[in-house]
């Protein structure tokens, strides 16, 4: 019975059903036509690689790379981007390496519109360079005024926040625990802290509220670059994991900018967790969120582009939305920092980790501090704004202005070589 029914014709329904399916693959592959492009240049890194050198540090091991630009003669004047070790005097191996291979969507665009962070492809829009094409970030759309401030995107005066998966592509290290060996060099221990265990150690509660610092200016570095930086960044990330020994204890993160501190406190409380957020000691959240009484547990605190979160176990437990404006913020950021503080407890903080955020100059042309002024643009109708994730060289719209929306070539969604970058691009 069950054979005979197969070797029945296709039924009408059968064949409708096959011809949607079929419409349906013809529109899914229209929307990826895509091209490949090698990337030449180091405008977009570290989210997207020009030809460059690629550095293993002897040390730790770890591998990152450094830019291979006509005239940028190789310099290991400094320190790991990792570990902390003076490339310099270790030995690191070093390879030289293509750009990456990148695909991009040709027609995308034609079922939806590009979006502010996209990452698209361009005709040059200098007169006489039009067979040249460029890949930068969507910055500013059609009839909007774009502020660069404060290593900020600012639209219409007011802050642009980056969707989330983008947020986590431009994070940029600036610490990361892991690797232990010159953890020293990295804290300033006051009272009882101390480097100790992989990590930070305070081991005598007795002595009230007790202060460790970060001890290196963080400011807009690129690895990639080797130096170069010179802003304070603003917009920061902290997290590691804590382990509080008695119940009566209490840890603080904090990060600041210029005179506003932004603290967070984690106290175990039974089982549960009392997490709080101050500005400036002023306490503004707090929350108390269910645990399992160990004492033991995952926490970070991040601010960028006037979002405040407070996290425990990976998850937010507070949020707070600063709504900053171009009115409200600063033209620069004259220092910057992360500390936490303990009391009441001897407590180990572990696989700390810190991270900035990317830094758009306002200006290339000073190549210095992006003092004094900011950079403004006003975006005409059917045209873009762009900018490279990797400000201190990148040449973008600051100097050549916006791009006309027919010079689109679309939108950059896959690095596909070499294979350690294989992998989604935002
Ligand atoms: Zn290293």
């Amino acid at each position: 019975m069950k054979r005979k029914d197969r070797q029945k014709p296709f039924s009408l329904e059968e064949q409708i059903e096959w011809i949607a399916v079929a419409f349906v693959l013809a529109l899914t592959v229209r929307c990826f036509v895509v091209e490949a492009y090698q990337i030449p240049t180091g405008s977009m890194a570290p989210t997207l690689y020009g030809r460059h050198y690629q550095v293993t540090c002897e040390d730790c091991d770890s591998a990152f790379s450094l830019r291979l630009d006509e005239g940028v003669p190789l310099s290991l004047a400094f320190d790991c981007p990792v570990c902390g070790a003076n490339l310099s005097e270790s030995v690191a191996r070093v390879r030289n390496r293509g750009g990456d291979r990148i695909l991009v969507s040709k027609n995308l665009y034609m079922f939806r519109p590009p979006r502010r962070w996209d990452i698209f492809v361009f005709k040059s829009p200098e007169p006489g360079h039009e067979n040249m094409n460029f890949v930068k970030r969507l910055i500013g759309m059609p009839g909007e005024r774009i502020e660069i401030r404060n290593g900020r995107i600012f639209v219409d005066g007011l802050i642009a926040r980056k969707p989330p998966r983008v947020q986590r592509a431009l994070w940029q290290n600036v610490y990361d625990g892991l690797h232990e060996s010159h953890a020293q060099d990295y804290w300033l221990t006051r009272g009882s802290w101390e480097v100790a265990n992989k990590g930070l150690l305070l081991r005598d509660p007795s002595l009230g509220t007790q202060t460790v610092e970060f001890d290196r200016p963080i400011l807009d570095d690129y690895a990639y670059n080797s130096g170069m930086g010179q802003n304070f960044v603003p917009d920061l990330w902290v997290g590691g994991h804590v382990r509080i020994e008695t119940d009566n204890g209490e840890f603080s993160a904090a990060l600041w900018a210029d005179s506003d501190t932004w603290r967070a406190t984690w106290r175990p409380a039974g089982f549960a967790v009392e997490v709080q957020l101050r500005l400036n000691e002023r306490l503004l959240a707090e929350r108390r969120v269910p645990d399992d009484g160990t004492s033991d547990f995952d926490f970070f605190l991040s601010s960028v582009d006037g979002l405040v979160e407070v996290g425990l176990n990976g998850s937010t437990a507070i949020e707070l939305d600063t709504k900053i404006t171009t009115d409200d913020t600063p033209l620069y950021t004259s220092a910057c920092g992360v500390f936490f503080q303990g009391s009441g407890s001897q407590m180990l903080v572990s696989q700390i980790e810190i991270k900035r955020d990317t830094y758009f100059r306002a200006d290339l042309a000073r190549s210095d501090e992006s003092l004094g002024r900011p950079f403004v643009a006003e975006v005409p109708e059917n045209h873009y704004f762009g900018l490279g994730d990797n400000s201190p060289i990148s040449r973008d719209s600051r100097q050549w202005g916006v791009i006309p929306e027919g010079n689109v070539l679309g939108k950059a969604f896959f690095v596909f070589w070499p294979i350690p970058r294989i992998g989604p691009v935002f």
